[in-house]
Order: structure tokens, then sequence, then C-alpha cells
């Protein structure tokens, strides 16, 4: 069979792997030489050129399942993520971001850019009409992030991408929520995606990386600036990467079940205020959502009629923890993590209330997680 005929599940455990011939052993050994000889034919290979076997490997496994044409593995979501902007960004150009993107993406473009003569502009809404009415003659590029961290807000892809192609602009996406299992941008019409491995595509809360997918054209040109930029991966990780993504589709599948679930009892529980997850056919882009995405995810959000502090330290099973996309369950409060350092009236703005919980739900048992959650809440004062 072609190996482009594969479904996802096949894709997840063999694409990108290595035939050891050497040994006949089934999987992909580690590769942990720095130096390789240079009288071979081919180019030079060299761990920081991102052309090193572990790194071929999963970077080759991770093209396929993002369908794009060019992939690199980074060392971390962030590292991915300027490289991207820093290959395609130059002095007087503008670019147009959405206003609500991870914390850690504001904060490295609002401290770097303007370094570069970079402007920019945080958007208000979500609409493709919030993204147009910023376009200026030095707009390069348009940078969304759909499901939205904490609040699961829906861009609609195909209206960013042909609002970009009109323009001729660069479109790019944070999919690190959505992970390719659930939504695959490029076939949208999305040019570039990006992607912090450190969440679902590892999904043990064990290792820090991070991918960008796209065309070659523009594949190549990212790359050129990411061998300067430095922020490639070690085999080590790479080879618990290809690991991680052998389960990725079992994993996120069941997460998908499972929130869907635990949305659908927080909505109907008397001591929850709101409950936000795309799955839910009460989200105001539910239809979009479910035009462009697979699976709805494994991330919610919900407001607890309560102190969220006594919530969460009555769970015994969700673990209070940042980060998400672990094979554990994991809650956080945005007021007092990723939103903290905003104002109380900013917070407002924002939709983010002292009360909003956000859980990343794992793969365990849906009756001992809900379960869980109801005794905590029944203790709610
Ligand atoms: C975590 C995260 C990042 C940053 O990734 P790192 O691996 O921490 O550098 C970027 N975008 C989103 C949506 C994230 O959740």
């Amino acid at each position: 069979m072609e190996v482009n005929t594969w479904k996802e599940q096949t894709q997840c455990v063999h694409s990108g792997g290595i035939i050891d011939k050497k040994t006949g052993g089934a999987i992909t050994p580690i590769y942990t030489s720095t130096a390789y000889d240079y009288l071979g034919e081919g180019p030079l290979n060299y761990p920081r050129y991102f052309n090193t076997p572990n790194q071929k490997v999963v970077t080759e496994k991770i093209r396929v399942l993002e369908h794009g044409e060019y992939a690199i593995t980074f060392s971390s979501g962030l590292a991915a993520i300027s490289a991207v902007l820093l290959a395609l960004l130059k002095k007087g150009d503008h670019a147009l971001f959405q206003g609500d993107i991870y914390g850690g993406t504001h904060h490295a473009i609002t401290s770097e850019l303007s370094k570069f003569g970079i402007d920019f502009t945080f958007t208000t809404g979500f609409d493709s009409s919030d993204f147009e009415k910023h376009i200026r003659k030095e707009t390069k590029l348009i940078y969304v992030e759909t499901p939205s961290n904490p609040l699961l807000k829906i861009v609609d892809l195909r209206a960013i991408a042909s609002l970009c192609k009109s323009n001729n602009l660069i479109s790019i996406i944070d999919n690190t929520f959505a992970s390719p299992i659930n939504q695959n941008p490029i076939d949208l019409g999305i040019d570039v995606v990006t992607h912090s491995g450190t969440k679902y595509l590892g999904g043990h809360s064990d290792i820090t990386c991070g991918a960008v997918v796209t065309s070659e054209k523009l594949g190549e040109k990212i790359y050129k600036a990411a061998v300067n930029y430095g922020g490639s991966p070690d085999p080590q990780m790479c080879y618990l990467l290809e690991r991680s993504l052998k389960t990725l589709a079992l994993r996120v599948n069941k997460q998908n079940e499972n929130a869907q679930q635990i949305a659908q009892f927080l909505n109907g529980h008397k001591a929850v205020d709101a409950v936000y997850y795309p799955g839910l056919s009460d989200h105001p882009s539910h239809t979009i959502a479910k035009s462009q995405m697979k699976g709805f995810g494994g991330m919610l959000s919900f407001e607890v009629n309560g102190d969220p502090d006594t919530f969460v330290k009555k769970l015994t099973l969700i673990k209070p923890a940042i980060s998400l996309g672990g094979v554990e369950s994991t809650i956080t409060s945005p007021t007092r993590t990723s939103h903290s350092k905003l104002t109380d009236a900013q917070r407002k703005v924002a939709g983010i209330k002292p009360n909003l919980l956000r859980l990343s739900v794992g793969i365990e048992d849906v009756g001992d997680l809900i379960w869980d959650l109801r005794k905590a809440l029944g203790l709610l004062p």
C-alpha cells in the first residue's frame, strides 16, 4: 500500500520511521552523533541543520500528519514561532495577530519585534472582518490561534485563508490546542501551521518541543532563518516525540470523547455558571467548529459558582497544574496563571472571570473524572 493512502492512526505509528537493517530491530534507533562524514553525497549533516536521523524521522511523521509539503521540528514551541516570524518579517513590515493568543507568544511579539523595526497590531475580535479592518499596505501576515486559550473561541479558518489570499498575505495558525488529529489547517487554505509539541504531540508532560509545517517554498525560507536562530532539537527528545506520536490519534480521540462528556456534565450542573467547549451545541461558534474540526479537542473551560481555589483543592484525581495536553487531566486558573499579569479591568475585557477554570482532559476513565468533579462541586461553599 502507498504510504500516502494510510489513515492517520497508521501514519502515527509508521510514517517517517527508519527500517533498522543492521540489527533488524522494529523501531528507529537513537543516533546521538553530532559529527557526520562530509565526503558522502547530499547535504552536510549537523544537528543545527535539523537533518540528523532522529530529527528527520520525527519531522516526517509530523509533516505527514499535518498534510504539508515541508516540516521542521524545533526544541520548543516558541523556537518554532519565533523562527517563523523572524523569517517572514523584515524591517518596515506590519503583522496582524489575534488578540488573545498564547501569553508567551504575545510577550515575544511585544518585547522583540519592535527591536527589528517590525510593527504589529492585535485584533479585539475573532471575525475575519476584525482582521480585515487592520490590513495596511505594509501588512505581511495574519496569525491566529483556534480554538483559543482559555475561552475556546473559534476563528473561521477558511475565511482567514481567503482574506489572506485576496490581500497577498501569509496566513499562520498555532494549531497546538487542536493537534493534527482534530484540525488540519493546510487543507483549509492556511499557509503555515505551528505547534507547541510540549502539549498534545508530546502528550505526557515530559518533553519540550515545537514544529512548523508548511509549503516547500515557505518552508525553505523558514529553514534558512531557523539554522541561524539555532532552535534545533536533540536526538533523545526526537526519539521520545516519535514514540509519543505513535499514540497521538489514540490519545486525542479519547480526550475528545472524555471532554465532550465532561462538558455536558458540567453544563447541566447547578454549581457551574458557564461552560466553554466548541463541542457543545450552544457554543456560539459550534457550526464553524464542526465545519473545520474533525474533533472538538480535550480543552474546556468553566466558571464555578463559588470560590475556585476551594473547588480545585477538593479535587483528588485532577491535578492543579499549568500546561496542558498530557495523558493526565490537569486544571488551572487563568486569573492566577496565564493571565495573572493583566489588570482586573483587562481581564474583564478579555472575558476572564476570577471563577474561570481551564481543564485539560486526559485519557483516564471518564466516570472517574466526573466523580472527582461532582464531589468537588458538591462541596463548594
Ligand atoms: C505552550 C504553548 C506555546 C509555547 O510553546 P513552548 O513549547 O512552551 O515554547 C505556544 N502556543 C500555545 C497555544 C501553547 O499552548
